[in-house]
C-alpha cells in the first residue's frame, strides 16, 4: 500500500471529473489525482445519449450549457483532438397550449442569456425537418447550433490533455472512504493506498451519496433507469435529420453515426437501487414503444430496424437540478453531481467552474449559487 500527497483528489473519471481535471491542470499548477474505480468514462458517460443543446428551463443550467457549447464547437483549439461534435439542429415541440405557453416563456428567457433557440412556425419546422408530422403540434422552437458528440472521445481527449499537463490518473482504484479531520478533508483511502489531499472533489454520479453518507451528508439523489435504443435510418433519411425533444410524444431522438437514429423517453423508467448491478438490457416492449413515438413524428422511421440499445442511470437530486457546491461543515470537500439526463451537455463548463472554486475561491464562469447544496437544508434532506 502506498501513500501519496496531492493538492486535489477528484473521485470519478467520467466526463465531468475529467473536465475538472483538464481545467485544474497547468497553467493552474495544482497537483491533481483522478481516482476512478473502473476505466475512464466507464460510468454513465459511456452510456450517454450525448445530445448537446442549451434549451434548459433553469437559467444556471442554460448558462452552463451555453458556455459548454462553445467548447464542443471549438474542441480542437480549446482541448485538442476531437470530441466528435456533429451539428444537427434540435427541435423542441409541444402538443398542448399549456406546454406551448411555458415553452414561449422559456425561449424568451433563453434569448436574454444568449441562447439562439427561437420559436419557429410549423411551416418552418416542416422545412427544417422534411417528412416530419406537425399537425398535432401547438408550438415548435429550434436551436440550429445543437448537436451531439462522442462521450467517450470527449472524456478521453480531456483526460489526455490533463495528463500531458501533469494530472495523474489512478484507474481500477476504488475510493473506499473520504478522510475528515477536525471538520477538514485530509484525503481519501483507496484500494491501492492512501492519498493525502487538501481538497477532495466527489464527481461520482450515481455513486455520490454512497461516498458522502459515512460523513453524515446526503444529497438525496434518486437513481433512476434510462434507456436508449438505436435504429437503422431508412434510405429517405440517409442524409440525417434534426434532433427532436418532443413534448407531444414524450420521446427524444437524434441522428447517430453509421446511419442510425438514437432515441429514448423523456421520463425515466423506474428506480435503480444499485448502480453496480442493474439490468443493462432493453426489453422489446421498450424498443417498440420508442419506435412508435419516433414514428409519430418522423413516419419514415415506422419500420426502422432495431440495431441495439442499453440502459443507464440518471442521478437525480431532490429538485432535479445539479449540485455543484462546497459541502457545508467539511472544509475542502466539493461535490458535483445530480446531473440526471443532462450532465454531458454541461460537462465542459462544470469542470471549469469546479476548477475556479478551488483555485479562485468561487466559480466565475457561471454563478453557481442557485446550485449549492444548502438549498436542500430547509427540508433536512442534507444532514451534514
Ligand atoms: C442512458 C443515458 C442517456 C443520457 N443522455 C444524455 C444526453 O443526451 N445529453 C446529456 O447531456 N446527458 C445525457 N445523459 C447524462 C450524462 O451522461 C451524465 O450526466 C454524465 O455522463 C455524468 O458524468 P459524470 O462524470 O458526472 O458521471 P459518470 O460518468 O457516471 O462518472 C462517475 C464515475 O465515478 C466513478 N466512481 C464512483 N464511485 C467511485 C469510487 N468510490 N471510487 C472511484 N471511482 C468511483 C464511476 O466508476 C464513474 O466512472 C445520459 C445518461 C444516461 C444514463
Amino acid at each position: 500500500m502506498s501513500r501519496v500527497f496531492s493538492d486535489v483528489v477528484i473521485v470519478g473519471g467520467g466526463v465531468v471529473g475529467c473536465s475538472a481535471a483538464f481545467h485544474l491542470s497547468q497553467p493552474r499548477g495544482a497537483r491533481v489525482i483522478v481516482v476512478e474505480k473502473g476505466s475512464l468514462a466507464s460510468g454513465m458517460t459511456k452510456r450517454s445519449g450525448a445530445l448537446i443543446h442549451t434549451s434548459f428551463t433553469h437559467a444556471p443550467e442554460a448558462r452552463l450549457a451555453l458556455a459548454s457549447l462553445r467548447y464542443f464547437q471549438d474542441w480542437k483549439e480549446i482541448v485538442g483532438g476531437s470530441c466528435g461534435f456533429t451539428q444537427t439542429g434540435c427541435a423542441i415541440v409541444t402538443g398542448n397550449e399549456t406546454a406551448a405557453a411555458k415553452l414561449r416563456e422559456q425561449i424568451a428567457a433563453l434569448w436574454k442569456i444568449g441562447s439562439h433557440t427561437r420559436v419557429i412556425s410549423l411551416e418552418q419546422l416542416r422545412e427544417l425537418a422534411p417528412g416530419a408530422r406537425v399537425d398535432d403540434l401547438t408550438l415548435a422552437a429550434y436551436e440550429a447550433e445543437a448537436g451531439y458528440a462522442d462521450p467517450v472521445e470527449t472524456t478521453r481527449t480531456l483526460a489526455a490533455r490533463a495528463k500531458e499537463r501533469g494530472v495523474a490518473f489512478k484507474t481500477g482504484t476504488l475510493v473506499k472512504g473520504i478522510r475528515v479531520n477536525m471538520g477538514r478533508v485530509s484525503g481519501v483511502d483507496t484500494t491501492t493506498g492512501e492519498i493525502d489531499a487538501l481538497t477532495v472533489v466527489v464527481i461520482a454520479g450515481a455513486w455520490t451519496d454512497r461516498l458522502l453518507k459515512p460523513l453524515g451528508v446526503e444529497i438525496g439523489i434518486q437513481n433512476t433507469r434510462a434507456q436508449v435504443v438505436f435504429f437503422e435510418r431508412p434510405a429517405e433519411l440517409k442524409a440525417g435529420h434534426a434532433a427532436f425533444i418532443d413534448g407531444a410524444t414524450g420521446a427524444h431522438f437524434r441522428p447517430h453515426t453509421f446511419g442510425l437514429t438514437m432515441g429514448g423517453l423523456n421520463t425515466p423508467q423506474g428506480e435503480e437501487k444499485d448502480p453496480d448491478h442493474f439490468d443493462e438490457h432493453v426489453a422489446p416492449e421498450f424498443v417498440a414503444d420508442v419506435r412508435q413515438r419516433i414514428a409519430a413524428r418522423l413516419p419514415a422511421l415506422a419500420q426502422a430496424r432495431y440495431i441495439r440499445g442499453h440502459a443507464g442511470i440518471y442521478d437525480t437530486s431532490p429538485d432535479a437540478r445539479p449540485v455543484i457546491s462546497r459541502v457545508p461543515g467539511i472544509e475542502g470537500l466539493i461535490v458535483a453531481a445530480g446531473f440526471s439526463g443532462e450532465g454531458f451537455a454541461l460537462a465542459p463548463a462544470v469542470g471549469a467552474c469546479v476548477a475556479e472554486m478551488i483555485t479562485d475561491g468561487a466559480a466565475r464562469s457561471v454563478d453557481l449559487r442557485p446550485l449549492q447544496l444548502n438549498r436542500f437544508s430547509k427540508n433536512d434532506t442534507v444532514t451534514g
